[in-house]
């Protein structure tokens, strides 16, 4: 039986085709691509009694992840991260169920550990050697690291204001480290220009395809942890925008196998920062895709993305799972993020803290009813970030 059930490579915008053993970056029209399986064949292994034997990590999915070798993956363990009930916080709110998924118990603190773990794999099974990004700090700390472990060299550049640790995992990791003044979008022209030149594969996000199918395996995850349900809303705090891509491709795909029923999907929602909130601008304008977003500033570092390349497909889903966009202040997520901490004993990242805050928000606003299942996302740990907490002086 086959490891993989990847059958091609599609465009959403112009629905060309390719090969998934290509070496390719994004369709020929600029859109990113995704990737299909043979979900026929899929169906016949991956049931849910077979996935109960499998180890608690992302390969128990593997009939629907890309790579097709199983000599070709690389991992730390990703995977299976838990999901907290957060009783406390709920009835404080009124709220049914509150539930975080708690993605900053990953290796490298991040969920982009589970993008770099599929990614660094299929560039392995595709043989690649060097690979480059721009990053705001936790995609380039996860791949620097797993491109180590892969034995393949890795070059990174990254905004000056990044979370400092960042810097010193990308160093640790022996890559090839550039800190620029600007915003990832600047690091992102870099390699764009660099990348071809030196025969660097391009890993910017969106611009290989195999990142979001590594992330989308927080949706099966979800859907399994609440016993093949899913919940009535997701919030996801959303840069680029590929976790939520992901969590949606993924519910979809589940929908595809027969595993969860076919007539209810999460409202999914994008939570983004005042200071740089360009889906939620479209949303409000009933947009479909977004514009790039000036000065954009916020202490949520994972979040300051002023243009993302699939805004489209982050607002489609928001669409057509009845969903919405929302904006956070910075002080209100600081601040949450502390109430958090003392409610639950969850030290969230500043991301993970504006999905709750907008929890909370949508509540106060009837959007989010009385007896509904929520699932925040926690993208990331706190102790990643500790220049976000304010700590007083104490005299001893
Ligand atoms: C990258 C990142 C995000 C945004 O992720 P996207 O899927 O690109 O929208 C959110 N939170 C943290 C901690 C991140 O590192
Ligand atoms: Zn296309």
């Amino acid at each position: 039986m086959s490891y993989s059930f990847v059958s091609h490579l599609y465009c959403p915008k112009c629905a060309k085709t390719y090969s998934s053993d290509a070496l390719i970056n994004t369709c020929t029209c600029g859109a990113p691509l995704l990737v299909d399986y043979d979900f026929e064949s899929a169906k016949r292994m991956f049931t849910k009694e077979n996935l109960q034997t499998r180890k608690p990590n992302l390969w128990r999915y593997h009939e629907l992840l890309p790579i097709k070798s199983v000599e070709h993956v690389i991992t730390l363990g990703e995977g299976m991260t838990p999901i907290i009930d957060c009783k406390t916080t709920a009835a404080k709110m009124g709220l049914k169920r509150l539930l975080i998924k708690d993605e900053g118990q990953l290796p490298t603190g991040s969920f982009k550990a589970r993008g770099s773990a599929v990614g660094v794999s299929k560039a392995k099974e595709l043989g690649i050697d060097e690979l480059a990004m721009p990053t705001n700090g936790n995609a380039g700390a996860a791949w620097s690291l797993y491109a180590a472990r892969a034995g393949m060299k890795s070059h990174i550049i990254m905004p000056k204001d990044a979370p400092s640790i960042t810097r010193q995992e990308v160093y640790i990791a022996g890559s090839d480290l550039r800190i620029i003044p600007g915003l990832i979008s600047d690091a992102g022209k870099m390699i764009a220009e660099e990348a071809p030149l030196k025969g660097w594969f391009n890993v910017s996000t969106l611009k290989e395809p195999y990142r979001i199918e590594g992330k989308k395996t927080m949706g099966l995850e979800i859907a399994e942890q609440l016993n093949w349900t899913v919940p009535d809303v997701i919030l996801y705090p959303t840069g680029g925008g590929v976790g939520l891509i992901g969590i949606y491709k993924a519910l979809k795909e589940l929908q595809k196998m027969g595993m969860i029923a076919e007539d209810k999907m999460p409202r999914m929602v994008a939570v983004q920062a005042e200071g740089c909130a360009p889906i939620v601008k479209a949303f409000n304008e009933g947009k479909t895709e977004s514009e790039f977003w000036n000065n954009s500033v916020t202490s949520a570092f994972g979040i300051n993305v002023p243009k993302a390349l699939g805004d489209f497909l982050v607002l489609d889903a928001i669409y057509k799972t009845n969903g919405c966009a929302i904006a956070i202040d910075d002080e209100t997520i600081l601040a949450d993020q502390k109430e958090i901490a003392e409610h639950e004993g969850l030290f969230v990242c500043p991301e993970g803290s504006a999905v709750y805050t907008a929890t909370k928000r949508l509540f106060k606003s009837g959007w989010i009813k009385e007896d509904e299942t929520v699932v925040c996302i926690n993208t990331g740990m706190g102790i990643k970030y500790p220049e976000t907490v304010y700590l007083p002086e104490f005299e001893g």
